[in-house]
């Protein structure tokens, strides 16, 4: 994991999955904490090196690889975890993200790595939007919800940085999925059209770089045209009839994506459902059960 300094006090920590720091003195505020154990412990060196404690561990959505250190995390230091609603019911009973992804029933092993299933950490309390002090940090919590139901953003105002974890991919990851991770997506699209009225600078992503606004500008355009392109293509699969399985297999076919694991495949599935109900609401798609198949089709 690699220490990037941002501003005079923010740091960005690169990995995989990205973390963030904002410091005070001899204290730090930390944004999402890596996958795993690993993560944490390659956290706390850099927090080591700095010569700062952590104060607190804000999540920003309830995805193993933006909250599965906080456990060690939380143990190691005693600092206390914060996260929005209903992602910190998570953060607290991860079994539930594999249990949505399977649709409600105990899932089967291959939904159980530590990619969807992270380790559970108490969680000491909400985080709410607007701008505050946390622990003696003045920062604004963002709603930036589509990518995770209640996703929220971290920003350090005095800093002019935005800790934007997963309100946008940068362009390496959408084209390496293919088909990315959203739950909805009105809300992405509105998420992304939020992002250049914010009055920061730097807009730091959870897999990918920090963003300056003219950066910003390019990436956010990027993510929109890939979002309506994949919510185009269900259409467009929708035209003749079938269920959300096939509907799935058109889209994937169509944009040449091969998906080879069953997680991978569960996780398509979520972002097909979010563009099946966002087309719906359009009055762009309908549903029918027929003959115990519950059928999509374009309108
Ligand atoms: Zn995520």
């Amino acid at each position: 994991m690699d220490l990037k300094q941002l501003t005079a006090h923010t740091y960005h920590l690169r990995a995989g999955s990205n973390a963030g720091l904002l410091l005070d003195g001899k204290r730090a505020l930390l944004v999402d904490t890596g996958l795993d154990r690993d993560a944490a412990r390659r956290i706390l060196k850099h927090v080591a090196a700095l010569q700062v404690e952590l104060a607190a561990v804000l999540i920003t959505h309830a995805h193993a690889d933006h909250f599965g250190g906080a456990a060690e995390l939380k143990r190691r230091t005693g600092a206390p975890v914060l996260a929005p609603a209903f992602e910190a019911a998570v953060v607290e009973n991860p079994a539930l993200e594999p249990v949505y992804l399977f649709a409600g029933a105990q899932p089967p092993a291959e939904l159980e790595d530590k990619f969807i299933l992270a380790q559970p950490c108490a969680v000491d309390g909400l985080l709410q939007p607007g701008r505050q002090e946390l622990h003696g940090f003045p920062v604004e919590i963002i709603p930036a919800p589509g990518h995770a139901h209640n996703q929220v953003m971290v920003a350090a105002p005095q800093e002019g940085v935005c800790f934007a974890a997963d309100a946008f991919f940068p362009p390496e990851v959408l084209d390496k999925y293919g088909v990315p991770f959203y739950v909805e997506i009105d809300q992405t699209l509105a998420t992304l059209a939020s992002l250049p009225a914010l009055p920061y600078g730097l807009y730091v992503q959870g897999h990918g770089d920090a963003y300056d606004r003219g950066g910003l500008e390019q990436v956010l355009d990027y993510n929109i045209t890939r979002i309506e392109a994949i919510r185009e293509q269900v259409h467009t699969a929708l035209a003749t009839p079938c269920d959300d399985s096939q509907a799935l297999q058109r889209v994937a076919d169509a944009m040449g994506l091969r998906i080879q694991r069953p997680a991978i495949y569960y996780l398509t599935r979520t972002t097909i459902h979010a563009c099946l109900n966002s087309l719906r609401r359009a009055g762009r798609a309908e549903l029918s059960l027929e003959e115990n198949r519950l059928l999509w089709r374009a309108v």
